[in-house]
């Protein structure tokens, strides 16, 4: 069923060679890698249907406007938007987050209170901490523990009749924890708090259903999902959406301009000004049908197989501490050898042609909570092998051996 051998050879990077030694990409945390058939389009648009949407009468026009189009539609059903209009194309999660939290400026004012979890990536915080600094509105943190786990108990204490949004990412990528975030939305709704899921790190593992999760917003990025960077989802309800002022003006995004006054158009125009990724947002849409077609139940299956194995081989490494240890979690270690600093680990084993990324991962909070300055990350996705996890687990022992 699961035929790694001809997955492997959809993916024509993995075929690369670093330093003389075959590639082992385990920086997918990061960025995934993208198969042939995603690649494909992104050449046929160029090659054959290039040219800019929604405004010309002309065939290529009128070609590249459908295929986009037919991507919002492909990727609404994905994450079970109920409207086509509630999925708005953007540059990528960090896109999404600052619409929205520039958004709410106009929403909020002083003393109300937002809620952020210690699990953050920077993405997700900054934008709401200069919100907070606009409107005067109080930044409130659930905090985490030893595990990596978010303290729900915290949680509901944080919760009051002054809360008005709620922003925790579904996993986080520096631990790989997968928060509970159905009981995050519904405690919130019952203060009347909206809530966004920063899915980035999700998306590449688990398909998340909008509204079963009754979520107010929730983002990702294409290219953490098998798809091209630049582009990426906001999906929101059409009820805040409709709430939400826009948030850049330019074409696209207006139904009629004069010098007195200008109206906006409907959803999703409304947060598309200008000339959006076509190319981007047509292979988004093949990317998704490309996991689809393997399953996310499949690849969430293969991926906890690797997590395992190679959890288990790196405890054998004396001196070896794993941070991020919940039950609940994606397949991302992020670790730390007694003494040695992650990058050098990250020096060494590139020269070996391990991809691996070391530092704090967007997400300096965590680091500080535990004390140290970053971390060795290795995160895998359902095409690595456990092959390649001895291989890296050979250059992690020479590494340890050549630095302590
Ligand atoms: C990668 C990531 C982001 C940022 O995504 P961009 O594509 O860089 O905008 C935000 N949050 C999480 C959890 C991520 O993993």
């Amino acid at each position: 069923m699961f035929d790694i051998d001809s997955i492997r050879t959809e993916f024509p990077i993995l075929k690369r060679t670093i330093n003389g030694k075959p590639l082992v990409y385990f920086d997918n945390a990061a960025t995934s890698q993208t198969p042939q058939v995603v690649i494909d389009a992104i050449v046929d648009y160029y090659s054959n249907y290039n040219a800019n949407i929604h405004r010309g009468v002309h065939t290529l026009s009128q070609e590249a406007t459908d295929k986009y189009e037919q991507a919002r539609i492909k990727i609404q059903k994905h994450f079970n938007a109920k409207k086509p209009y509630e999925v708005i194309l953007t540059a990528g999660t960090t896109h999404s987050i600052n619409i929205v939290a520039t958004g709410f400026s106009s929403l909020l004012k002083k003393g109300d209170e937002v809620i952020v979890s210690a699990l953050e990536h920077h993405s997700n915080i900054v934008p709401w901490q200069m919100l907070c600094e606009r409107t005067g509105a109080i930044l409130k943190v659930i905090p985490m523990n030893e595990e990596g786990e978010l303290q729900m108990d915290v949680y509901d204490e944080l919760l009051t009749a002054k809360t008005k949004v709620v922003f925790v990412n579904h996993v986080s990528n520096a631990l790989g924890t997968i928060n509970p975030i159905k009981e995050i939305i519904d405690k919130a709704h019952k203060f009347g708090a909206a809530v966004l899921i920063d899915g980035a790190q999700a998306c590449p593992h688990i398909k998340p259903n909008v509204q079963e999760l009754d979520v107010d917003f929730y983002v990702a990025s294409a290219h953490k999902i098998y798809g091209p960077t630049g582009v990426g989802i906001l999906y929101g309800k059409e009820e805040w959406l409709n709430k939400l002022p826009p948030y850049q003006g330019g074409g696209e995004m207006i139904k009629e301009v004069t010098f007195e006054k200008t109206t906006y158009a409907d959803l999703p125009h409304k947060f598309e000004a200008g000339t959006p990724n076509i190319c981007g947002g047509i292979a988004f849409g093949v990317a998704l049908d490309y996991a689809n077609n393997i399953g996310f139940d499949v690849i969430a299956k293969r991926e906890n197989e690797l997590l395992v194995y190679a959890t288990k081989k790196l405890l054998e490494i004396e001196g070896l501490r794993i941070y991020g240890t919940s039950e609940e979690k994606t397949a991302v270690i992020s670790f730390n050898i007694d003494g040695i600093h992650p990058y050098d680990i990250g020096v060494i084993i590139d020269k070996l042609g391990i991809a691996v990324r070391t530092g704090h991962h967007c997400a300096q909070p965590i680091m500080n909570f535990y004390k140290i300055p970053g971390t060795v990350r290795a995160s895998f996705s359902f095409y690595n092998t456990f092959e390649e996890i001895d291989v890296f687990i050979t250059a992690v022992k020479r590494a340890k051996m050549m630095l302590s």
